[in-house]
């Protein structure tokens, strides 16, 4: 007897044939696999994997996490909805609340992250949904998602969590009372920096009409990049523990370091969410942003002397990576606006690897070393 693969194959039929026209029509009609924008078998196995990780009843997988995120609101607003967004939510999720909803008649309800409490007072009468993420990018404030998803349902709108920052491992939105989880797969769940995807992860009534847009729009995961999808998924766990323990320890170092002008952290004690962190996360993530006391010179004199840690502007893969969220993932935003989140120009966003904590800590320490002087003048005298 033959042997059975232990890993998926990877189907990559564009279209399924049939014996006759009588099946053609039964797997139509079943939703069975016919056409890849459709459903593939190799996708559908990246969607169970990401559904049993988030708890939830079904989950589809897309071409990258804007789409994810873009064919989910197309799909649940229409013309006169109203919905509250999250001021700080991912740059490109907010560019698109904030220029293209408006034209098709779909206005936002901006709100901060210190605003959540009176939610309810926020929400008029056909307002939707509620569009969260929990820790924010970068500055990694925590959201009470318990308290706003009873808040949302007591008005009957959805409660929707980009979980990305977090992943499943980290904290489960659906246990909490979320309708829809979202992620770009592109940062933890792909885990190696090596695949654009995204998910929606929920009830399976509201994964079955996102599905019939996903057709229509057309954002459907490939067969290969679900593969590598699963299989980065597979060790999910394995590496989010490790790269939350190397952010745990950068955090604190760089917590002592002069140098430093502030750690954004959730597992510090110093963090405005510490105690809501500490209860509704079973790590505190592997993200740590900070404000070096230097000036955007001593930025780029830091950043270009780092050797392990790589500048490029994502997160969540093997490799540490840095980046300048003023200059890359918020540079769409207006000074005014970046400053309302929070995101001045001597800030920074680490995203830890699984690389050993004492090179890691080497490598910041080295850079820190390089701007000493210029911190010690730039902390003398406030005009640069
Ligand atoms: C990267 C990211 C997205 C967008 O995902 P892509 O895969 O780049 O399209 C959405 N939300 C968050 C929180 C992200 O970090």
């Amino acid at each position: 007897m033959r042997g059975k693969d232990i890993v998926p194959p990877i189907h990559r039929s564009a279209v399924f044939q049939f014996e006759s026209l009588r099946h053609l029509i039964d797997a139509v009609e079943q939703n069975d696999f016919v056409y890849s924008r459709w459903a593939n078998p190799t996708v559908r196995t990246s969607e169970e994997i990401l559904m049993n990780l988030e708890g939830a009843e079904d989950a589809l997988a897309f071409s990258s996490g804007m789409a994810a995120v873009t064919t989910f609101l197309l799909y649940s607003l229409k013309k006169g909805d109203r919905f509250l967004v999250l001021r700080d939510v991912y740059g490109a999720t907010f560019e698109f609340v904030r220029d293209l909803l408006p034209k098709w008649g779909i206005e936002p309800s901006w709100v901060g992250v210190d605003e959540t409490e009176k939610l309810t007072d926020r929400m008029t009468h056909n307002c939707k949904l509620v569009y969260i993420e929990s820790p924010t990018n970068p500055i990694l404030r925590i959201l009470p998602v318990k308290e706003i998803a009873a808040e949302a349902h007591r008005r009957g709108a959805l409660l929707v969590v980009d979980n990305t920052f977090a992943t499943p491992i980290n904290q489960l939105p659906i246990s909490m009372g979320a309708d829809l989880v979202i992620h770009s797969a592109s940062k933890f769940l792909g885990g190696h920096n090596d695949l654009i995807g995204g998910f929606v992860a929920g009830s399976r009534s509201l994964i079955e009409g996102i599905a019939r847009m996903r057709k229509l729009l057309g954002g459907v995961m490939d067969p290969h990049t679900a593969f590598l999808c699963w299989r980065g998924m597979k060790t999910l766990k394995l590496r989010i523990l490790e790269q939350n323990r190397n952010a745990e320890k950068i955090a604190e170092y760089l917590n002592s370091r002069s140098e430093v002008k502030k750690v954004c952290y959730p597992g510090l004690r110093s963090h405005p969410d510490f105690l809501l962190a500490a209860n509704q996360m079973s790590g505190y993530g592997c993200m740590v942003s900070f404000e070096l006391r230097a000036g955007m010179r001593g930025v780029q004199k830091f950043m270009e002397s780092l050797r392990t840690i790589k500048i490029a502007p994502s997160l969540g893969g093997c490799d540490s990576l840095i980046t300048h969220p003023a200059s890359t993932s918020h540079a769409g935003l207006s000074k005014a606006e970046r400053k309302l989140a929070g995101i001045g120009d001597s800030l920074l966003r680490l995203s830890t690897g699984v690389e050993d904590s004492e090179s890691l800590i080497r490598d910041l320490a080295g850079g820190l070393k390089c701007i000493q002087n210029i911190s010690k003048r730039g902390s003398r005298s406030k005009t640069p």
